[in-house]
């Protein structure tokens, strides 16, 4: 293993505990699992996060600006096997895992046991605690011959933890035949459906089976979670959910609050932003308050070239400026490339094209902007609560669907484009959303009337309460310092921090 950590910064400086996180290599779980390792190295812990080399490529730049300002914290990176899975050795980037092989992805995933271990034990100090992504079932036996506890990391929402928990707890889908028939979720208090197919479980997909039971198992057997989320957003369900497990539920977030500066928030996630984050800055700083709607479907999603075409109309149709991210324009052809060329002349001075990765979270929390059209990545779908923006919601797979269902129904801040079925891998058709009914979602958050300016209202008292949360004071910022305070090395004690060879 490599560490970033040889350099002398955290020597001699006495730290209270010392995490390991070890996130799942997607930009949606290195992302939150970041900046939970910069809040912990604030408030006087050792945070090493554990990265394979493509990753740590993304994340060095902040760890080394964290760490040159004097915040104990370690990039701890191993090489990722993909040989042994016959994967080709760049599918440690998980944007070039070839179709089909994300099953050997997560196999490969599980070689990383081994040398972590051994990292850990030539590394001091020796680790207190490691808080691993729900999705490594692998870290259990980590930490058990370290001897050490082991929490889960989930950069979700409690609500969608307890509502699949509860789904599979009583078996709801047993009872219907369909994918798409409605269950009404069990054991909560207010009536939410579900259905297989958008929430049919984490990874319960063919060729996952044996990776989702042991999400299960080990999910069950964790000595608590870490969620990226915070207490006065969701109350009944994080005691819900703590109830349902039996386990400390630590809310934490929102954790991109742990940023206050532009300058490390355009370095967030990616070591190359496809816009100047000054120049993204300037466009926005023409725009009067809450005009601008952002457009983004995270880091994974690939859209269908139709449907590319079809939501640029509606957006153009909706008559509001826009900043539209479009992750891998590349992947498309011509067709869709001159549809947004003709486009971008068309929108001049009103709409904006992001070819690749955008700093979000600073867009998002630009004055102009005032509403985000979102695929509910629980990331995308808190920055925008932590910015107070009301969401129009689109759906594509995994927690989405229930992330979609806190937003329009739970808390009172979406407008849904009415996705019914996952949309990635399994959907046959190319245009699903009507340029028409984009047009209307986006007047209804932008400026829909009296509802409108309700769910708006909602938005803002919910960013001040998220903003409160991590404040001196808040339940997030407290539950940071009790999770510290819960694994130190012994109670008041600190431990030296030795020479990281
Ligand atoms: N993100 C970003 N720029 C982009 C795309 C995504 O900064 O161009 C960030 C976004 O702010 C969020 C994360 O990447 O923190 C995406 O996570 P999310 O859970 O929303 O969706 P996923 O990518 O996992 O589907």
């Amino acid at each position: 293993g490599n560490a970033t950590g040889a350099g002398a910064d955290d020597v001699g400086s006495a730290v209270k505990a010392h995490f390991v996180l070890v996130p799942l290599m997607y930009q949606g779980h290195v992302i939150p699992a970041v900046d939970t390792a910069l809040l912990l190295a604030t408030h006087g812990a050792l945070a090493s996060v554990v990265a394979t080399p493509s990753n740590a490529a993304r994340i060095r730049p902040t760890v080394d600006l964290a760490r040159r300002s004097g915040l104990p914290i370690r990039l701890v990176e191993l090489p990722l096997d993909c040989a042994a899975e016959g994967l080709p050795e760049e599918a440690d980037d998980v944007d070039k895992i070839p179709f089909g092989l994300a099953p050997n992805y997560f196999r490969a995933l599980t070689l990383l046991a081994e040398p972590l271990e051994r990292h850990l034990r030539a590394h001091p100090p020796y680790p207190t605690c490691i808080i691993s992504d729900f999705c490594h079932p692998w870290t259990v036996q980590v930490a058990a011959n370290l001897k050490v506890p082991r929490l889960s990391f989930f950069s979700m929402c409690t609500f969608c933890l307890l509502c699949q928990h509860n789904v599979e707890r009583y078996n709801s889908y047993d009872a219907v035949a369909d994918d798409n028939e409605p269950v009404v979720v069990p054991g909560l208090e207010k009536r939410i459906e579900v259905t297989r197919a958008q929430a049919p479980g984490f990874f319960r997909a063919p060729g996952f089976e044996k990776l989702a039971d042991e999400i299960e198992l080990v999910q069950g057997e964790a000595d608590g979670a870490v969620v990226n989320s915070f207490l006065e957003m969701e109350p009944e369900y994080v005691a819900g959910y703590a109830a349902a497990r039996k386990m400390k539920v630590w809310t934490i977030g929102p954790v991109s609050l742990y940023h206050q500066h532009a300058a490390t928030l355009a370095k967030r996630g990616n070591t190359t932003t496809a816009i100047d984050a000054d120049e993204c800055l300037r466009w926005l700083e023409g725009k009067e308050p809450n005009t601008v709607l952002y457009v983004s479907f995270g880091s994974i999603v690939h859209a269908d070239p139709k449907q590319v075409i079809e939501l640029g109309l509606g957006l153009e149709g909706s008559g509001h400026p826009f900043v539209w991210v479009l992750k891998n324009p590349d992947q498309y052809g011509e067709d869709v490339h001159e549809f947004l060329q003709d486009l971008e002349e068309r929108v001049t001075g009103r709409g904006m094209l992001v070819r690749g990765w955008s700093p979000q979270v600073l867009i998002l929390n630009h004055a102009a902007v005032g509403g985000f059209v979102t695929h509910c990545g629980w990331n995308s779908t808190l920055e925008a609560i932590a910015a107070g923006l009301p969401v129009v919601t689109w759906p594509h797979f995994s927690d989405q669907f229930l992330n979609e269902k806190l937003a329009v129904e739970v808390l009172g801040i979406g407008v849904s484009v009415g996705i019914k079925e996952p949309l990635m891998w399994v959907s046959k058709k190319e245009i699903v959303v009507g340029r028409e009914v984009v047009e209307a979602a986006v007047r209804s958050i932008m400026d829909g009337g009296e509802e409108g300016k309700e769910r708006r209202r909602k938005a803002l008292a919910l960013s001040e309460k998220a903003r409160t949360a991590v404040q001196k004071g808040g339940s997030s910022l407290g539950n940071l310092l009790d999770l510290i305070k819960h694994f130190e090395v012994d109670a008041g004690g600190c431990m030296a921090v030795q020479k990281d060879a």
